[in-house]
């Protein structure tokens, strides 16, 4: 089996495009829904704030109607740096004749928001009333333990704020398997994108496109892998929030251009051994 089919005859990796195999030694993977669990669950916190602070202008939408606008764009962004969602925010009520705040206002806001729940994740898995199993996708750690088995270069790249990135990938156990780095959203927002993290990698390794792994469950990283012909892996991970937003989730991984679709880790070793062909 070569190309568009099911690999092997009995596995969930679905294989879309043809790529070249046996390349691969550098993987830049994504976080949260990728790796980690921790933030799961984020639109049911940024959505309703989102239609409070648009409930607040002039408009004269039904709240219906401005969740339906919310979940739109917020779900298009994912996978950029939160701020981005915040800017569209920010237009959103002045194009409804609102006065809107800043966007890192409203991302302050929104980590407040979000960061009593993130922390009774975390505090409960110090206190072991929950595992960091609970908390990872499952089988990333043995990926990433595999992919390094493999000397394969593991860098991190995430929208979520650098400090909570690298503390939460610390508390999962992943942080000591990411040798090529771990990057995630700054302040000053233009230092940093997935995209210039790839690029910097391809630079500095002078590598082919078919040296480079790109694994996510967003489609901002795969259409980063693609534009460079990265090999691009989708992770069809489920999500849970109220919005029903990854219904439709590896349609538009493969609409992105995933040349590979898995629904987690479990199979890693079926898609090692057809990735890098041993
Ligand atoms: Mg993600």
């Amino acid at each position: 089996m070569e190309t568009n089919g099911i690999l092997g005859n009995s596995t969930s990796i679905e294989i879309l495009n043809r790529i070249e195999r046996g390349k691969v030694h550098h993987a830049v993977l994504d976080f949260d829904g990728t790796i980690s669990l921790i933030r799961d669950g984020w639109q049911n916190v940024m959505v309703p704030m989102m239609i409070d602070i648009l409930m607040e202008t002039p408009t004269s939408e039904s709240l219906q109607q401005l969740e339906s606008t919310v979940v739109k764009f917020v779900d298009q962004l994912t996978g950029k740096q939160t701020i981005y969602q915040m800017m569209q925010l920010c237009e959103e009520v002045q194009k409804r004749g609102g006065i809107s705040k800043e966007p890192l206002d409203y991302k302050d806001m929104y980590n407040v928001r979000l960061l009593p729940i993130v922390n009774d994740r975390i505090a409960k898995l110090e206190n072991q009333d929950i595992q960091s199993n609970d908390l990872r996708v499952p089988m990333s750690l043995e990926f990433l333990q595999k992919l390094t088995a493999y000397n394969i270069k593991c860098y991190l790249a995430s929208g979520t704020d650098i400090e909570f990135v690298k503390h939460e990938a610390e508390l999962l156990g992943v942080a000591e398997y990411f040798d090529g780095g771990i990057f995630g959203a700054l302040r000053e927002f233009e230092k940093f994108s997935k995209e210039m993290v790839i690029q910097k990698i391809l630079s500095d390794f002078d590598l082919n496109g078919s040296e480079l792994l790109i694994v996510g469950d967003g489609y901002v990283e795969i259409q980063n892998a693609k534009s460079v012909n990265a090999i691009a892996v989708g992770v069809v991970t489920k999500e849970n929030n109220v919005y029903d937003m990854n219904a439709d989730k590896r349609q538009r991984l493969i609409h992105a251009g995933a040349d590979i679709i898995i629904p987690d880790f479990c199979e890693a070793d079926q898609l090692l051994s057809y990735l890098l062909d041993v």
